[in-house]
């Protein structure tokens, strides 16, 4: 006997609200290791910081059902995504999916997106109608854009003519069009935006490989970096890598020396700074950040537009039963990457299997290390690792690391292949 034959539709949406009765009868394809369990936590996002807690989640306690909301079937990881436009990596190299998490950690993985959170009946709405009830829910959803925050600037302009490419995939595709159809000779302008934003080394990062690929296919032109900031992560040694590597080819405008954008015309391709005015072949306006759009519709963010949150289980400190991680959350001086993402879903799903136990989470130590590329044979790196104090997340200090500047070539391109294995572990752990 089919089920719509012994319960009415109106029955049906009844025990949709319910989610111990949603688990019992395996609606949302809830695995069979999973059946009957007491516990289910919902994880909004399945990039860097959820997919990282949904499969940290199942290994911690396989008695937990978990299911996963993310829209996208294929992940385009932003890490790697500025070796595309080298022509280093293809895009489907930086591909992603869910399969591992569904077959092997049996995590019940829904491609939808959430769009609404009801903190007060602990459920959360999904753009097909579907209603999931949870006893602790992960919240991940990465960046969203100003997109008023530049007169002239729309995410309409962004998907045709001005691509960000800080959300990898069609961006980064549309962006890697642009250079390859780019005339020698031609300017490319990155204007990066203002603190805090995801990846800090992101733009120059991208400069560079920009800069290699130029340097071997249209070597007559230039970048230019039209930046708000007087001072940017890992200055010292991007600026060396630019010297060694790309003479004449990188120009940086800092904040006080006109690199501010106060306007921007798609149709003449013209960049307007508090100095004057200046055309591009190819503009990369990364517009300034703030948390995903379902954290501030949920109500999530405070007055900076980020999540604050208890750093001991990355709890909300606005809504008690949720869990922000990842680039939308407050982590005190961790930077927003994909690194520190993911060890605040490690730290989240530790967390919240002892707060589904009645016990106090432990107190956690977090770590980030991001490596970066600015030539083949040559990678800078940073790393930390952090604990929590009064004052909330701090370095510990002498745990972390830069490169010296004064590195011979051997040691960058060691760092160059760390940058490989660093990003083969950090994609098997999260998704593999
Ligand atoms: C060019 C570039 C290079 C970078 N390089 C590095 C690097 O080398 N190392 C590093 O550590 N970090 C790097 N980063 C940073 C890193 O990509 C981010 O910090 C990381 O992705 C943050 O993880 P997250 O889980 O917060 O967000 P994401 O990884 O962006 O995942 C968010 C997910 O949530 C989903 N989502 C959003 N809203 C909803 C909704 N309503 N319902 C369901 N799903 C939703 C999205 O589809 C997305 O898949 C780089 C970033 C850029 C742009």
């Amino acid at each position: 006997m089919n089920m719509s034959q012994k319960i009415s539709r109106r029955d049906f949406s009844k025990l949709l609200l319910t989610g111990a009765t949603s688990a019992s009868l395996g609606l949302f394809g809830t695995p069979s290791r999973a059946f009957g369990a007491s516990k289910r936590v919902v994880v909004i996002g399945g990039g860097f910081g959820g997919a990282a807690a949904a499969k940290y989640l199942r290994k911690l306690d396989p008695s937990i059902a978990v299911t996963l909301v993310e829209p996208k079937a294929v992940f385009h990881t932003c890490p790697f995504s500025n070796w595309v436009l080298a022509g280093l990596r293809t895009m489907n190299d930086i591909s992603q999916t869910y399969t591992v998490l569904k077959n092997k950690y049996q995590v019940n993985v829904i491609a939808d997106s959430a769009v609404a959170i009801d903190s007060t009946r602990s459920t959360v709405k999904l753009k097909n109608g579907m209603v999931l009830s949870y006893d602790r829910l992960i919240v991940s959803p990465g960046i969203d854009f100003k997109w008023d925050a530049v007169p002239g600037h729309s995410e309409a302009l962004a998907n045709t003519r001005i691509p960000h490419a800080y959300q990898a995939g069609p961006q980064t595709t549309l962006l890697l069009n642009q250079l390859q159809s780019m005339r020698n000779g031609g300017k490319v302008i990155i204007c990066p935006p203002a603190n805090p934003f995801r990846c800090p080394p992101g733009p120059y990062e991208r400069a560079s490989l920009i800069a290699h690929y130029l340097k071997a296919k249209k070597p007559l032109s230039k970048i230019l970096i039209l930046d708000p900031k007087d001072k940017f992560s890992k200055q010292g040694l991007f600026k060396q890598g630019w010297e060694k590597l790309y003479p004449g080819m990188i120009e940086w405008r800092s904040g006080v020396t006109g690199g501010k954008v106060v306007k921007i015309d798609g149709t003449t391709m013209t960049v307007t700074t508090e100095f004057g005015e200046e055309k591009g072949d190819v503009i990369n306006l990364i517009p300034p950040q703030k948390a995903g759009k379902i954290a501030f519709e949920a109500g999530l963010t405070d007055a900076s537009g980020w999540c604050p949150v208890n750093p001991v289980s990355f709890e909300s400190t606005i809504h008690p039963g949720i869990h922000v991680i990842g680039d939308s959350s407050i982590a005190g001086v961790m930077p927003k990457s994909g690194y520190a993402a993911s060890s605040q879903g490690k730290v989240a799903a530790a967390a919240i299997v002892r707060l589904l136990q009645g016990k106090v989470p432990a107190s956690p130590s977090l770590v980030n290390t991001c490596y970066s590329l600015i030539g083949t044979d040559y990678a800078i790196s940073v790393a930390g690792v952090y604990k929590l104090t009064a004052d909330g997340v701090v370095e510990i200090p002498g745990s972390g690391g830069l490169t010296p500047m004064n590195a011979d070539a051997d040691q960058l391109r060691e760092e160059a292949s760390f940058a490989v294995g660093w990003y083969n572990n950090i994609v098997h752990d999260t998704w593999g």
